[in-house]
C-alpha cells in the first residue's frame, strides 16, 4: 500500500511538472489577439452573400501537403493561396480558417463563420479548419508549430464549446487523403493535442 501511494503521488508530481514544462499557460483572449488577420496580411474578404454560414462543432487539423522551405514568405504564400482558391477552384476563399507557419505564427484564412472547402469527400460544415504549412509525410513539425496548434485548438474549444473529443484530423473523415501527414497525425493519434488542450482549457473556464 505504501508503495502504491508513493508511486501514485510520484506520478501526479510528474504530471504536474510535465504539464508546466511543456505548456506555458495562456488565455483564449491572448491567442485571439495574436492572430494575424486577413486585413493585416493583405488579403481581401470573401463575398458574404456567397458563403455557407455554419456553427462550429468540430476542430479539424490539416497540413499544406507541399514542402515549405525555410525563408519562404508566409504572406506571399497566403496571397497566392487566396488567388488560387478563387481563380482555379472557384471557392469563395482559402479553404482553411487558420494557417500556422514554420515559426508558429497564426494567420486568419477564411472567416470562421463560413464553412470551409475540400478536395475530398467529407463535408467540412461545422468544422474549424486549421492548416499547418509543410508536408508532414516528409518532415517533422517544429515545436513552435505544435505549440501553435495547441494554442489554436484551445482557443477554438473555449470560444465555441467544442468538446476535446471532437478534435480530429482530415484523414479521420476521408479515405482519400493522408492529410495531415503521418508525422503530424501522430500527435492526434497519441492524444498529445487533446491532452494539452485539456490542460490549457482549465484556466480559461
Ligand atoms: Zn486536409
Amino acid at each position: 500500500m505504501k508503495h502504491l501511494l508513493f508511486f501514485s503521488s510520484a506520478f501526479i508530481a510528474f504530471l504536474l511538472i510535465e504539464g508546466c514544462a511543456s505548456s506555458k499557460q495562456f488565455s483564449a483572449a491572448e491567442v485571439e489577439h495574436s492572430i494575424i488577420t486577413m486585413n493585416d496580411w493583405g488579403g481581401t474578404p470573401a463575398v458574404d452573400s456567397l458563403a455557407r454560414k455554419h456553427t462550429i462543432t468540430h476542430i479539424t487539423l490539416h497540413h499544406q501537403g507541399e514542402p515549405f522551405p525555410k525563408g519562404k514568405d508566409p504572406v506571399q504564400y497566403l496571397r497566392n493561396l487566396q488567388k488560387w482558391s478563387r481563380n482555379e477552384k472557384k471557392w469563395i476563399d482559402i479553404p482553411y480558417h487558420y494557417i500556422i507557419d514554420l515559426n508558429g505564427t497564426i494567420y486568419e484564412g477564411r472567416k470562421i463563420d463560413y464553412a470551409g472547402d475540400t478536395n475530398t469527400e467529407y463535408d467540412p460544415t461545422g468544422h474549424a479548419l486549421i492548416e499547418v504549412v509543410g508536408n508532414f509525410e516528409e518532415v517533422e513539425p517544429s515545436q513552435e508549430q505544435l505549440d501553435a496548434v495547441v494554442r489554436m485548438m484551445t482557443y477554438l474549444s473555449v470560444k465555441y464549446s467544442v468538446p476535446v473529443d471532437s478534435i480530429r484530423a482530415h484523414k479521420d473523415y476521408s479515405s482519400k487523403t493522408v492529410c495531415p501527414g503521418k508525422n503530424l497525425y501522430r500527435y492526434i493519434e497519441n492524444g498529445y493535442f487533446k491532452n494539452h488542450v485539456q490542460i490549457n482549457i482549465k484556466p480559461n473556464l
